[in-house]
């Protein structure tokens, strides 16, 4: 905790974008205007600290943006920020202009990144977790996650129905290199009767046996969801080991792919990104620093930057064994 009182605040996005990250640059920037402080946008992340592509914003220059995915920051991955040197050069770009504070909306990385530059150069971060992926403890919500995965069950539904026509099965790959709750949260939804997910050890004669013992009780079998890092691979490592046993079933693969990082946030990303934007910018003035802003059990929580850095959120056994039993 330090008591440092900030005048001049930058707001970034950076790492993955994620729909709602412009909800919660707005929260950022209406909040810090509102109490009387400067508010600059860095256009690409670090990238852009880096370069000094920074501009002063107006309330005005978040006006009708609440509803459109993407981020008007634009956002990047910089190498230049991993070095010494090229934090240092984004830290000179900061102190040239006056910049005091950052709020930083990004995953894990940028939190990473966040920390070693608040360390080097005493300029207090906080971070907002902006992430479809739902991969950081300290938050049951991530800015993004439930529009990608709305995305998922309106593309899983729309597949189902072809499924259905043709009797085919259906090997649905969806986001999550590291992490399974857009499978999780989309099969569910769906009705899937398989998920495969990075977190749990994916049993493969066990798929391959409740597919076949299923097709035998005539149940209709038409739906998989795989995250791309399930240990086998994504959708279409699966679908050729079901081919491979299963010849006589007709399996298709379907890669939802980037559709699930765009479009409109749904209203629960734009509520949370909101507020945890406006937190975001109460955190900085009473001098709660370097921590990321999330919500638990419907209340703030404050996890350290360091910690959220390391922790991932673990899916409960329940869920688990919701999965089997609705599927049987
Ligand atoms: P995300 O924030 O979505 O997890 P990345 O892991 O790609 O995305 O991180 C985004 C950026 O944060 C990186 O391109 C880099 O500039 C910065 N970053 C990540 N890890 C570190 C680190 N250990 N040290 C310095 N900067 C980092």
């Amino acid at each position: 905790m330090s008591a440092k009182q900030v005048t001049k605040i930058g707001v970034l996005t950076s790492g993955g974008d994620a729909p709602g990250m412009n909800a919660a640059i707005r929260a950022v920037a209406r909040t810090g205007i509102y109490h009387g402080l400067e508010v600059y946008g860095v256009m690409r992340g670090y990238s852009g600290m880096i370069d000094d592509d920074i501009f002063r914003m107006e309330s005005r220059s978040v006006a009708n943006i609440i509803q459109r995915g993407g981020t008007i920051l634009k956002t990047a991955r910089s190498k230049e920020f991993f070095e010494y040197e090229g934090r240092k050069k984004a830290y000179e770009n900061l102190k040239r202009r006056g910049i005091d504070s950052l709020v930083i909306i990004g995953g894990d990385g940028s939190f990473r990144g966040a920390q070693k530059f608040s360390n080097e150069f005493d300029i207090p971060c906080i971070g907002l977790p902006g992430t479809i992926d739902k991969d950081i403890a300290g938050s049951d919500f991530t800015i993004g996650f439930d529009t990608a995965v709305n995305t998922a069950v309106e593309a899983i539904d729309k597949v189902r129905d072809t499924a259905d026509a043709h009797d085919r099965l259906f090997i649905v790959e969806v986001m999550g290199r590291d992490a399974g709750y857009i499978a999780l949260h989309s099969g569910i939804a769906t009705g899937a009767e398989n998920i495969l997910i990075p977190e749990t050890k994916t049993d493969i004669d066990e798929l391959v046996s409740s597919l076949s013992e299923k097709e035998k009780r005539k149940k209709l079998v038409n739906l998989v969801v795989v995250a791309e890092g399930d240990e086998f691979g994504g959708g279409n490592e699966i679908a050729s080991i079901i081919r491979e046993r299963l010849p006589h079933l007709d399996t298709r693969v379907c890669i939802l792919g980037h559709i699930q990082r765009g479009g409109s946030p749904t209203c629960l990303d734009r509520l949370i990104a909101s507020r945890m934007g406006y937190h975001a910018v109460e955190c900085l003035l009473n001098g709660k620093h370097n921590v990321m802003v999330g919500i638990l059990n419907n209340k703030l929580h404050y996890t350290p930057l360091n910690s959220a850095v390391k922790a991932k959120q673990k899916i409960s056994d329940d869920w688990l064994k919701i999965v089997k039993i609705l599927a049987s």
